[in-house]
């Protein structure tokens, strides 16, 4: 059995009511794991086996309950669904503003006549007012009913239902008082304005839930569209999909690079603003790693690609950012909870209102009870209760991905902006991971070039930024490597390999010691080396001493100021390490840190967060490499620095593409800015709601309430909406 993630299109979901229908229908598909439905989206991300189920079946469960949904087709281009995408909606905008102009020319003269001629002055009145909103609620009432009924049939309510009822109610009672008196009061201005305040409000709505996304939209677009690329020695241009790995793209001054890979060819200054969200454009030379969708600057470059289509590092943060956008942060719950019994109480308590009505002023308050119990119908809105989390999520996410936070899922971005202890991972984290080889101390009677020659020899076979730094000073000193078998990396300590049929150790002490090395050879070199800010490798070979190697890593520019700002925001902050003491110190007191955890293994630094939470604080982790996945998946949230390509393969609730410090604290911004407006709209839906059905039930509103409602309750969802654009303001 495998576990697979797919994504479907969803059309005509318009209410939180309805991401409840489409949940519970996905829920109960045999072979789905997990399903989240986004409103603002338009999308379901769902989890299946795919021993079980496939695409398609589940896309036929989403149908049955009264919902088109369509599977996003993988050999569509990223390009070619963006001009779709497109099409559809021009298209879609159209027939609403066709559906809109005929609503608004029937409906003011029903307007007109109903408030502004008297039955004595116009005999024909009812009759002019009965064909103008029959034409009304064909036209425009028509899209309300079908959903209505076909939620209906399904067995579910939503939004539309409450609309249909309340249409219906006015429009029925308006017929019925005709025929028993061609004088009578009727409410088809009622029937009338509220189809088509309600389709007008619609139409704004999705066009502001449209604007959720479109950082999303703008980084899919950032794909290229084509590529220059080297056939045969002749530049040809080719669509980006034929892309292969180990084509050589020619990139030019003022063009995209199509896809990702690697500097064969040339120097440039590439603006990777777009995905990294870094304003200063990068420096490229031979053997760099260029980003697809990125701009070159000055400079050409030709660039080997290493992933194409799927792979790249755009494809992989476009898909990260939509399943973040379609997923739910833990605050949604309650708007959940509430808006599934929503439709069903709010139609029981407009049948209160009736009933009380009748009950209190009998047959001749009829009439107001009729108003009152279209009003609360009308009024009630589980939309802005629906569409308040997802569409500060949306815009969120996207704000983040456009200044280099990526966030995994919306549960991360609720937990961040609480976090009490953060702690830092110090290479690559702190430190520019970029170490350089500073002393080389051999035993006695060693030769230094055998020295170095034995650790870099083992060193190519690891990844890690010591191990770099080794191999780079022995190209440098132009060492020749030794022939290496059994390479074999010990996480958090070293690595070790066969030379020439003895066993070469190179690391820490702590590996040394499980080597059974004699380190008394290396004498006092190593203390006062670490007392200087050194991390200290040793090396030993065939079970002897060989002698220290001694490496500096500088603190990234810009984390003291970080680390100043964390602090300032009341989150303690510790340095975990698997240094040494004394180095970790030194790098500490220069950052301003005074909390150190050094020697920590990998699963160590696991223990740690899981002690830290026992203690009840909510903790950060921030880390690079590899050895740190476990601690991050442990903390509240993980933030993985990433930096060039790689970005998005990282573990980790947080990923910031842009290796620095300062984007932890604009990641804690992002999240708390997000929050409160998540907060803001969840109160004022409430609010709303809470203060709305109670006017209308008691018909203050007179004869206009209806419309009234119909009005407040379109600008209910637009408010909501339009608060959560207002994240997009965020200035990091
Ligand atoms: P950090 O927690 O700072 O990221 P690691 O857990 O990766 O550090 O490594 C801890 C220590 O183990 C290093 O300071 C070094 O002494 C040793 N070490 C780990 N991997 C290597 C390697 N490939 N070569 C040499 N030393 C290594
Ligand atoms: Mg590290």
């Amino acid at each position: 059995m495998a576990e697979q993630r797919v994504s479907i299109d969803i059309q005509g979901m318009t209410c939180a009511g309805c991401v409840g229908n489409v949940e519970r229908a996905l829920g109960r598909v045999n072979g789905v794991i997990d399903a989240a439905v986004n409103l603002a989206t338009g999308t379901a991300t769902i989890t299946y086996e795919d021993d079980v189920i496939d695409p398609e079946a589940i896309a036929e469960a989403v149908t049955s309950v009264g919902y088109a949904a369509k599977t996003a087709s993988a050999d569509e281009s990223t390009h070619d669904r963006l001009e779709r995408e497109a099409a559809e909606e021009a298209a879609s905008n159209r027939r609403d503003l066709i559906r809109i102009s005929l609503g608004v020319a029937l409906t003011a003269p029903v307007l007109i006549v109903a408030f502004g001629i008297s039955h004595e002055a116009f005999p024909a009145k009812n009759w002019v007012l009965f064909v103008l909103a029959t034409c009304v609620q064909l036209l425009l009432g028509s899209s309300f009913y079908r959903s209505a009924f076909n939620a209906i049939r399904h067995g579910t309510t939503n939004m539309d239902v409450l609309i249909a009822m309340g249409a219906t109610v006015a429009y029925v009672y308006s017929v019925t008082m005709l025929f028993i008196d061609a004088h009578a009061h009727t409410y088809f201005d009622a029937a009338a304005s509220l189809l088509t305040i309600i389709t007008i409000g619609e139409y704004l709505e999705a066009r502001a839930t449209r604007r959720t996304s479109q950082a999303l939209r703008a980084l899919a677009e950032l794909a290229a569209k084509d590529a220059a690329v080297l056939r045969d020695g002749e530049e040809v241009r080719i669509p980006a999909v034929e892309l292969q790995v180990g084509d050589v793209m020619v990139v030019r001054p003022g063009e995209k690079i199509p896809t990702d890979g690697t500097v064969v060819d040339g120097n440039s200054a590439v603006n990777e603003a777009m995905v990294t969200g870094e304003s200063m454009p990068v420096s490229k030379t031979v053997g760099d790693d260029a980003i697809g969708g990125t701009i070159n600057e000055n400079g050409v470059l030709r660039i080997e690609a290493t992933k194409v289509g799927e792979e790249t590092a755009l494809s992989r943060i476009v898909e990260l950012v939509k399943q973040a956008q379609a997923s739910k942060p833990p605050i949604q719950r309650i708007a959940d909870k509430v808006s599934a019994v929503f439709v069903p109480a709010v139609i029981s308590f407009a049948a209160l209102t009736f009933i009380l009505w009748m009950l209190i002023g009998g047959m001749e308050h009829f009439p107001r009870a009729i108003v009152a119990t279209i009003s609360v119908l009308v009024v009630a809105c589980p939309c802005a209760l629906g569409i308040a989390t997802p569409a500060a999520v949306a815009v969120g996410t996207g704000v983040g991905a456009r200044n280099g936070i990526l966030v995994r899922h919306a549960a991360a971005l609720e937990a961040a902006q609480g976090i009490d202890l953060i702690m830092l991972d110090k290479t690559g984290t702190i430190t520019m991971g970029k170490p350089a080889v500073t002393d080389i101390v051999p035993a006695e009677g060693v030769d230094e070039t055998h020295l170095l020659r034995v650790a870099a020899s083992v060193e190519t076979g690891s990844e890690h930024p010591l191990a770099r730094a080794i191999v780079r000073e022995a190209a440098d000193r132009e060492v020749e490597s030794m022939s290496v078998s059994d390479f074999r990396a010990v996480r958090g300590r070293g690595a070790e390999a066969t030379l020439d049929g003895a066993r070469a150790l190179v690391g820490s002490a702590r590996l040394m010691e499980s080597g059974e090395v004699d380190s008394s050879a290396f004498g006092g070199a190593r203390e006062e080396l670490e007392s200087n800010g050194r991390t200290v490798v040793a090396v030993a070979f065939g079970g002897k001493a060989l002698g220290l190697i001694a490496l500096a890593d500088r603190p990234k520019e810009s984390s003291a100021e970080a680390i100043a700002q964390l602090r300032a925001r009341g989150i303690e902050v510790v340095m975990i390490t698997g240094d040494a003491e004394s180095p970790a110190r030194a790098i500490a007191s220069e950052v301003g840190i005074d909390r150190v955890e050094a020697n920590v293994l990998p699963e160590d630094k696991l223990r740690l967060v899981e002690e830290a939470q026992k203690t009840g604080k909510r903790v950060a982790m921030v880390g690079d490499g590899v050895n740190d996945a476990p601690a991050l998946a442990q903390a509240d949230v993980g933030i993985a620095i990433g930096t060039g390509a790689d970005v998005a393969a990282e573990a980790g609730d947080l990923i910031l593409t842009r290796g620095d410090l300062s984007s932890v604290v604009r990641a804690i911004r992002l999240s708390g800015e997000t929050m409160k407006t998540i907060k803001q709209n969840l109160f004022w839906a409430f609010i709303y709601n809470i203060l709305g059905v109670p006017i209308a039930a008691l018909g203050v509103l007179g004869t206009v309430a209806p419309m009234i409602c119909a009005a407040a309750m379109a600008l209910s969802d637009i408010c909501v909406i339009g608060n959560a654009l207002r994240l997009r303001k965020f200035v990091p």
